[in-house]
């Protein structure tokens, strides 16, 4: 059974983000919705990244608003350079720079693997890894431009990749998505080696499951569930409060000298379940 209680949603402490300007990719739905309204709670103003539902976007810009910090919705597919550069500008404009980049974006095209057509291996490609390079590559120039601003925090930039257990568990049917996590693990390894010097730190969070639209079919019936629970040692299916709360902490000076590392978001599903009984 799955033991999950209600995540406490009155954990953040309100004013550890404060002064800071956070963009959130993918931002009105599941992972990012959260984590946006987890940045607000935490004193942040956010910008909110979507691609489609501009009716989402504007009710996630309310609920962070009602904290008294400022929120704005942004429309951009994050794997088209154009449409990136402009909503980059825009945050720069508008809110004056830009402290926090949570790449979030992402989808899934599934299909066997001789089944998969190119189209599905380049689309979640694009998004999933592309996306990320793209907006981390914008934040990047507006973090050096800037450079650090004691008062705000010790950083001058923090980058925060949503990368999956998938990018340390292979996962067949599923190609396309598990290599573009494996991409978004080197990538966010490289830039944190690149950028350190410059006082940029660059993380990755690592969600196991985590109850949101893009895994439905593996928690919406009893029988998926209890399946995906035998791979979950802490025994309860992940809210997405549970990656706000760990992507709000990572971007925090509380955790200023966590460079380069990925958390692992998972309830323990990555320390290999199966030799629990077996092995
Ligand atoms: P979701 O489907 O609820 O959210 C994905 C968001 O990305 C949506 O808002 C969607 O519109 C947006 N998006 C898709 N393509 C986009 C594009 N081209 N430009 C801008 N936005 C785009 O799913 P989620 O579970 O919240 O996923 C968020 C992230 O977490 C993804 O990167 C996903 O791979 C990762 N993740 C999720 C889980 C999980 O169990 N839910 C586990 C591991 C990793």
């Amino acid at each position: 059974m799955d033991s999950t209680v209600e995540a406490p949603r009155d954990v953040i402490p309100a004013q550890l983000l404060k002064g800071q300007k956070a963009l959130v990719t993918g931002a009105n739905s599941g992972i990012g919705l959260a984590t946006a309204i987890g940045l607000g709670r935490a004193g942040a103003d956010v910008a909110v990244n979507y691609v489609a539902d501009r009716d989402a976007a504007d009710r996630v810009v309310e609920e962070i608003a009602a904290h008294g910090v400022r929120a704005a919705a942004y429309e951009a597919d994050v794997s088209k350079e154009d449409q990136v550069t402009a909503m980059m500008d825009r945050m720069v404009q508008e809110f004056g720079t830009i402290d926090i980049l949570v790449a979030n974006a992402g989808l899934q095209r599934d299909a066997g693997f001789t089944e998969m057509t190119l189209a599905q291996w380049q689309k979640v490609l694009d998004v999933n890894l592309t996306g990320q390079f793209l907006c981390a590559r914008e934040a990047t120039k507006e973090f050096r431009r800037r450079g650090v601003v004691p008062e705000v925090s010790r950083a001058a930039g923090k980058i925060i990749c949503m990368s999956s257990v998938h990018q340390l568990i292979p996962w067949s049917g599923h190609v396309n998505y598990a290599s573009s996590k494996g991409g978004v693990q080197m990538m966010m390894e490289t830039l944190a080696q690149e950028l350190a010097p410059e006082k940029i730190r660059v993380n990755a969070v690592a969600p196991g499951a985590i109850r949101t639209p893009i895994n439905r079919s593996a928690w919406d019936t009893p029988e998926a569930r209890e399946d995906l629970l035998r791979l979950i040692p802490y025994n309860r299916i992940g809210d997405p409060e549970d990656i706000a709360h760990a992507v709000v902490g990572l971007a925090s000076d509380l955790m200023d000298y966590v460079v380069g590392t990925t958390l692992y978001v998972d309830g323990g599903m990555t320390l290999f379940p199966g030799f629990a009984t077996g092995g």
